[in-house]
Protein backbone atom coordinates (compact mmCIF):
# COMPACT_ATOMS: atom_id res chain seq x y z
CA UNK A 1 0.00 0.00 0.00
CA UNK A 2 1.85 3.58 -1.08
CA UNK A 3 1.59 6.31 1.39
CA UNK A 4 -1.74 8.06 -0.31
CA UNK A 5 -3.59 4.82 0.21
CA UNK A 6 -2.43 4.85 3.91
CA UNK A 7 -3.38 7.57 4.45
CA UNK A 8 -6.94 7.38 3.04
CA UNK A 9 -7.68 4.37 4.91
CA UNK A 10 -6.43 6.56 8.52
CA UNK A 11 -9.09 9.34 7.12
CA UNK A 12 -11.52 6.45 6.89
CA UNK A 13 -10.18 4.87 10.01
CA UNK A 14 -10.64 7.71 11.89
CA UNK A 15 -14.08 8.93 10.55
CA UNK A 16 -15.80 5.88 11.37
CA UNK A 17 -18.39 6.41 14.43
CA UNK A 18 -16.94 5.30 17.70
CA UNK A 19 -18.76 2.72 18.50
CA UNK A 20 -20.76 2.58 21.80
CA UNK A 21 -23.54 0.86 20.95
CA UNK A 22 -24.38 -2.91 21.23
CA UNK A 23 -23.53 -4.45 17.86
CA UNK A 24 -26.97 -6.55 18.36
CA UNK A 25 -29.97 -4.50 19.20
CA UNK A 26 -28.23 -0.88 18.95
CA UNK A 27 -28.46 0.22 22.47
CA UNK A 28 -25.90 2.18 24.21
CA UNK A 29 -23.18 0.66 25.90
CA UNK A 30 -20.83 2.20 28.81
CA UNK A 31 -18.03 -0.41 27.99
CA UNK A 32 -15.80 -1.95 25.32
CA UNK A 33 -17.36 -5.60 25.14
CA UNK A 34 -19.44 -4.37 22.31
CA UNK A 35 -23.05 -5.90 23.58
CA UNK A 36 -25.70 -5.30 26.23
CA UNK A 37 -26.36 -8.22 29.13
CA UNK A 38 -29.22 -9.34 26.87
CA UNK A 39 -27.28 -9.65 23.46
CA UNK A 40 -24.54 -11.46 25.14
CA UNK A 41 -26.74 -14.08 25.83
CA UNK A 42 -27.05 -14.91 21.99
CA UNK A 43 -23.21 -14.34 21.98
CA UNK A 44 -21.62 -17.69 21.41
CA UNK A 45 -17.89 -18.27 22.55
CA UNK A 46 -15.58 -20.61 20.75
CA UNK A 47 -14.31 -21.76 24.10
CA UNK A 48 -15.22 -25.27 24.10
CA UNK A 49 -13.64 -28.37 22.16
CA UNK A 50 -11.99 -27.13 19.30
CA UNK A 51 -9.90 -28.61 16.33
CA UNK A 52 -6.34 -28.32 17.51
CA UNK A 53 -5.16 -27.66 13.95
CA UNK A 54 -7.86 -25.00 12.37
CA UNK A 55 -9.88 -23.96 15.58
CA UNK A 56 -13.16 -25.12 14.76
CA UNK A 57 -15.52 -25.87 17.79
CA UNK A 58 -16.14 -30.05 17.37
CA UNK A 59 -19.28 -31.49 19.02
CA UNK A 60 -18.14 -35.57 18.57
CA UNK A 61 -16.04 -37.60 19.65
CA UNK A 62 -13.12 -36.98 17.00
CA UNK A 63 -9.39 -34.85 17.54
CA UNK A 64 -9.38 -32.84 14.40
CA UNK A 65 -12.46 -31.78 12.02
CA UNK A 66 -13.11 -33.22 9.13
CA UNK A 67 -10.98 -30.73 6.97
CA UNK A 68 -8.07 -30.80 8.89
CA UNK A 69 -7.92 -34.95 9.02
CA UNK A 70 -8.49 -35.03 5.30
CA UNK A 71 -7.41 -32.36 3.29
CA UNK A 72 -3.62 -30.33 2.87
CA UNK A 73 -3.72 -27.74 5.13
CA UNK A 74 -1.08 -24.86 4.85
CA UNK A 75 -1.94 -22.89 7.32
CA UNK A 76 -0.01 -23.61 10.57
CA UNK A 77 -3.05 -22.60 13.13
CA UNK A 78 -6.27 -20.91 13.04
CA UNK A 79 -7.99 -19.51 16.03
CA UNK A 80 -11.72 -17.80 15.86
CA UNK A 81 -12.81 -15.92 19.08
CA UNK A 82 -16.64 -16.85 18.27
CA UNK A 83 -19.14 -19.60 16.91
CA UNK A 84 -21.08 -17.85 13.65
CA UNK A 85 -24.12 -17.94 15.19
CA UNK A 86 -26.56 -15.57 17.32
CA UNK A 87 -25.78 -11.79 17.92
CA UNK A 88 -21.96 -12.12 16.35
CA UNK A 89 -23.22 -13.49 13.18
CA UNK A 90 -25.81 -10.58 12.79
CA UNK A 91 -23.07 -8.44 13.98
CA UNK A 92 -20.81 -9.74 11.00
CA UNK A 93 -23.71 -9.24 8.42
CA UNK A 94 -23.85 -5.89 9.74
CA UNK A 95 -20.18 -5.10 8.88
CA UNK A 96 -20.41 -6.84 5.57
CA UNK A 97 -23.46 -5.97 3.66
CA UNK A 98 -25.01 -3.25 5.46
CA UNK A 99 -22.27 -0.64 5.90
CA UNK A 100 -21.76 -1.26 9.04
CA UNK A 101 -17.70 -0.79 9.24
CA UNK A 102 -17.60 0.86 12.65
CA UNK A 103 -18.70 -2.53 13.68
CA UNK A 104 -15.15 -3.91 12.91
CA UNK A 105 -13.30 -1.72 15.60
CA UNK A 106 -15.27 -3.45 17.93
CA UNK A 107 -14.70 -7.21 16.75
CA UNK A 108 -10.81 -6.40 16.46
CA UNK A 109 -10.90 -6.45 19.86
CA UNK A 110 -12.12 -9.88 20.31
CA UNK A 111 -8.91 -10.63 17.73
CA UNK A 112 -6.45 -9.15 20.05
CA UNK A 113 -7.74 -11.72 22.87
CA UNK A 114 -6.75 -14.66 20.75
CA UNK A 115 -3.07 -13.06 20.37
CA UNK A 116 -3.15 -12.43 23.98
CA UNK A 117 -4.96 -15.70 25.13
CA UNK A 118 -2.28 -17.33 22.40
CA UNK A 119 0.53 -15.78 23.29
CA UNK A 120 1.23 -15.32 19.32
CA UNK A 121 4.07 -13.57 17.67
CA UNK A 122 3.81 -12.21 14.64
CA UNK A 123 6.22 -9.93 11.94
CA UNK A 124 3.66 -9.03 9.10
CA UNK A 125 -0.13 -9.06 9.67
CA UNK A 126 -1.86 -9.13 6.37
CA UNK A 127 -6.20 -9.68 5.28
CA UNK A 128 -7.69 -11.85 3.17
CA UNK A 129 -8.37 -9.36 -0.12
CA UNK A 130 -11.43 -8.57 -2.45
CA UNK A 131 -10.88 -7.25 -5.92
CA UNK A 132 -10.70 -3.44 -6.47
CA UNK A 133 -14.32 -3.91 -8.10
CA UNK A 134 -15.73 -5.48 -5.62
CA UNK A 135 -14.07 -3.29 -3.02
CA UNK A 136 -15.26 0.06 -5.07
CA UNK A 137 -18.46 -1.89 -4.36
CA UNK A 138 -18.50 -2.16 -0.75
CA UNK A 139 -16.45 0.75 -0.27
CA UNK A 140 -14.29 -1.37 2.35
CA UNK A 141 -12.89 -4.15 2.69
CA UNK A 142 -14.25 -5.21 6.15
CA UNK A 143 -10.80 -7.94 6.74
CA UNK A 144 -8.67 -4.86 5.94
CA UNK A 145 -10.70 -2.68 8.59
CA UNK A 146 -10.04 -5.52 10.76
CA UNK A 147 -6.77 -5.59 10.10
CA UNK A 148 -6.30 -2.01 10.73
CA UNK A 149 -7.90 -1.93 14.29
CA UNK A 150 -5.57 -5.16 15.30
CA UNK A 151 -2.42 -3.27 14.37
CA UNK A 152 -3.81 -0.04 15.90
CA UNK A 153 -4.82 -1.62 19.04
CA UNK A 154 -1.55 -3.38 19.42
CA UNK A 155 0.43 -0.72 18.40
CA UNK A 156 2.03 -2.86 14.90
CA UNK A 157 1.32 -0.60 12.69
CA UNK A 158 4.38 -1.31 11.08
CA UNK A 159 3.36 -4.98 10.73
CA UNK A 160 0.53 -4.02 8.47
CA UNK A 161 1.13 -5.29 5.10
CA UNK A 162 -1.10 -5.77 1.66
CA UNK A 163 0.49 -8.88 1.50
CA UNK A 164 -1.58 -10.52 -0.89
CA UNK A 165 -4.05 -9.82 -3.76
CA UNK A 166 -7.39 -11.19 -5.65
CA UNK A 167 -6.86 -10.83 -9.10
CA UNK A 168 -10.65 -11.73 -10.68
CA UNK A 169 -14.03 -12.08 -8.33
CA UNK A 170 -15.10 -15.48 -7.95
CA UNK A 171 -18.65 -17.35 -6.65
CA UNK A 172 -18.60 -17.60 -3.34
CA UNK A 173 -17.48 -20.20 -1.53
CA UNK A 174 -20.47 -21.77 0.51
CA UNK A 175 -22.00 -21.95 -2.90
CA UNK A 176 -19.94 -24.53 -4.07
CA UNK A 177 -19.32 -28.13 -3.15
CA UNK A 178 -15.50 -29.41 -2.27
CA UNK A 179 -14.38 -30.07 -5.70
CA UNK A 180 -15.67 -26.70 -7.38
CA UNK A 181 -14.55 -24.96 -4.00
CA UNK A 182 -10.76 -25.81 -4.63
CA UNK A 183 -11.22 -25.15 -8.54
CA UNK A 184 -12.80 -22.07 -7.89
CA UNK A 185 -9.59 -20.66 -5.99
CA UNK A 186 -6.95 -21.88 -8.95
CA UNK A 187 -4.79 -18.60 -9.43
CA UNK A 188 -6.81 -16.15 -7.73
CA UNK A 189 -4.69 -14.86 -5.09
CA UNK A 190 -0.74 -13.36 -5.66
CA UNK A 191 1.33 -12.96 -3.62
CA UNK A 192 2.73 -8.77 -3.37
CA UNK A 193 4.83 -8.92 -0.61
CA UNK A 194 8.32 -10.49 0.68
CA UNK A 195 7.35 -12.57 3.36
CA UNK A 196 10.39 -14.90 3.10
CA UNK A 197 11.37 -16.01 7.15
CA UNK A 198 8.43 -13.93 8.25
CA UNK A 199 5.94 -15.07 10.35
CA UNK A 200 2.77 -13.69 9.22
CA UNK A 201 -1.13 -13.30 10.66
CA UNK A 202 -3.92 -13.33 8.01
CA UNK A 203 -7.08 -11.95 9.43
CA UNK A 204 -10.87 -12.34 8.59
CA UNK A 205 -13.62 -11.93 9.51
CA UNK A 206 -15.34 -15.35 9.58
CA UNK A 207 -13.98 -18.79 8.44
CA UNK A 208 -16.62 -21.02 6.81
CA UNK A 209 -15.23 -23.61 4.55
CA UNK A 210 -11.70 -22.63 5.48
CA UNK A 211 -10.74 -23.06 1.90
CA UNK A 212 -10.09 -18.94 1.44
CA UNK A 213 -7.99 -18.75 4.24
CA UNK A 214 -6.08 -22.20 3.17
CA UNK A 215 -4.84 -20.64 -0.13
CA UNK A 216 -4.11 -17.26 0.97
CA UNK A 217 -1.56 -19.85 3.44
CA UNK A 218 -0.68 -21.83 0.77
CA UNK A 219 0.49 -18.84 -1.13
CA UNK A 220 2.28 -17.26 1.68
CA UNK A 221 3.84 -20.37 2.25
CA UNK A 222 5.21 -20.85 -1.22
CA UNK A 223 6.48 -17.37 -0.61
CA UNK A 224 8.42 -18.37 2.10
CA UNK A 225 6.86 -17.27 5.10
CA UNK A 226 8.10 -19.18 7.95
CA UNK A 227 4.75 -19.61 9.96
CA UNK A 228 1.01 -18.94 9.36
CA UNK A 229 -1.22 -18.12 11.77
CA UNK A 230 -5.21 -17.38 10.63
CA UNK A 231 -7.04 -15.23 12.97
CA UNK A 232 -10.92 -15.00 12.35
CA UNK A 233 -13.62 -12.95 14.45
CA UNK A 234 -16.16 -16.29 14.26
CA UNK A 235 -15.91 -20.03 12.77
CA UNK A 236 -18.51 -21.87 11.79
CA UNK A 237 -19.31 -25.00 13.78
CA UNK A 238 -17.73 -28.15 12.43
CA UNK A 239 -21.42 -30.11 11.96
CA UNK A 240 -20.36 -33.05 9.96
CA UNK A 241 -19.60 -36.70 11.81
CA UNK A 242 -17.58 -38.94 9.87
CA UNK A 243 -20.58 -41.05 7.96
CA UNK A 244 -21.39 -37.65 6.25
CA UNK A 245 -17.77 -37.15 4.95
CA UNK A 246 -18.91 -38.74 1.52
CA UNK A 247 -21.28 -36.32 0.66
CA UNK A 248 -18.56 -33.80 1.58
CA UNK A 249 -15.41 -35.17 -0.08
ZN1 LIG B 1 -28.06 -5.56 22.72
ZN1 LIG C 1 -9.58 -28.48 11.69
Amino acid sequence: MNFFQRLREKVTQWFAPSHFKCLGCGKELFDAVGFCTDCLKQVVFNNGKTCPRCGVGIDGEETYCCTCAYEKVYFDKAYSAFSYEGMVKKAILDMKFHNMACNAKVLARYLVYLVHKHSLQFDVVCYAPMTPSAKRKRRYNQAQMLAMYFCDMLDRDDALTEAIVKQHDTTPQEKLNKQQRKQNLVGVYKLCANVKGKRVLVIDDIKTTGSTLNECARVLKKGGAASVVCLTVASRKENYSYENADELY
